[in-house]
């Protein structure tokens, strides 16, 4: 394999347990249902988890936030196995009601949610508005609380749930502001409800993926910029994919990580563990 190919984001090292998992025939998530959140289209890294945990044999139930993409992920569910969609926007809990009343029961709850104002995403977090900030957190980390409240009657004992972060929410990024914020409660949020949850056997993880061009992402001032310089930096010498973000949520979702709870899994290259840059190679 030439040193370029391990740079492509969404590449798979052909020795990975992945293809080793295709080959075989292994399907990690048979007989389990998982409820997906957040796909807003084929980019979108909820997109990137289904399409992987469809691929282990999990039954998907999706949903969707307004009819602006509602054909995009009706289209997206049908690719992958034909399961149920609803609509959901967790701002409502007139609407988080009537999703708990619907679905039934389920192993898996996958949160890929996030809202901020544009204008929270540069400038100074010291001009950010009283009504930014609360947007941010009711839809980017309450929502969190929201779902598993409402939804906490439909999950299985043993059930999975995780949410996506990122290296923002501890760190600080330049642009990322607002949303850093949200983040890092995000992050505790999902460690009290791994708490709350751990009796019942439910696991309750996180996933910190790296930067990744989606319609959120691309709010954030500058971010076009961060894919090249986490593949310059980051140990592996490359970028990730929201395929590569769905094979981490095809371990947390299966029984491999049954022990594994309240815990920040980054998949990023190994960009998060740096605390110095390289040089950029020499011309
Ligand atoms: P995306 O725009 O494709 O997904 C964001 C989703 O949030 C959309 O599906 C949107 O409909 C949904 N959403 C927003 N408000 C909602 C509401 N009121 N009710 C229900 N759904 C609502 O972007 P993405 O990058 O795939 O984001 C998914 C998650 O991944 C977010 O939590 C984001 O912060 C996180 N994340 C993204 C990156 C990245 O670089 N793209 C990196 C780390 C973490």
């Amino acid at each position: 394999m030439s040193a370029g190919a391990w740079m492509t984001a969404g590449a798979v090292w052909e020795g990975s347990g992945v293809r080793e998992a295709q080959r075989l025939g292994v399907s990690l998530l048979d007989g389990k249902t998982i409820l997906v959140t957040g796909v807003a289209n084929r980019w979108s890294i909820a997109s990137g988890i289904a399409r992987r945990l469809h691929a282990h044999g999990a039954r998907l139930i999706l949903t969707y936030q307004g009819e602006r993409v509602e054909d995009s992920v009706r289209k997206t569910a049908a690719e992958l196995g034909g399961g149920p969609v609803f609509e959901c926007d967790v701002a409502s809990d007139e609407s988080l009601r009537a999703l708990a009343a619907a679905v039934g029961p389920i192993d898996g709850l996958v949160h890929s949610i996030a809202f901020v104002k544009k204008e929270d995403l540069s400038g100074k977090v010291y001009d950010t508005s009283r009504l930014g900030f609360a947007m941010a957190m009711d839809i980017s980390s309450y929502s969190l609380i929201a779902l598993v409240g409402h939804l906490k009657d439909n999950l299985n004992d043993g059930s999975s749930i995780m949410a996506l972060t990122y290296l923002g929410g501890t760190q600080i990024v330049p642009n990322y502001n607002m949303a850093g914020i949200a983040k890092a409660a995000l992050e505790s949020i999902v460690r009290y409800l791994a708490f709350d949850l751990g009796e019942r056997g439910i696991r309750v993880n996180a996933i910190s993926a790296g930067p990744i061009s989606t319609a959120s992402s691309r709010q954030v001032a500058g971010f076009s910029a961060m894919p090249a310089k986490v593949a310059a930096a980051a140990p592996l010498k490359r970028t990730v994919s929201a395929d590569d973000i769905g094979n981490c949520a095809v371990y947390l979702a299966s029984d491999l990580s049954s022990q594994v709870t309240a815990d920040v899994h980054f998949v990023d290259a190994g960009y998060h563990a740096m605390g110095m840059y390289p040089d950029p190679p020499k011309a």
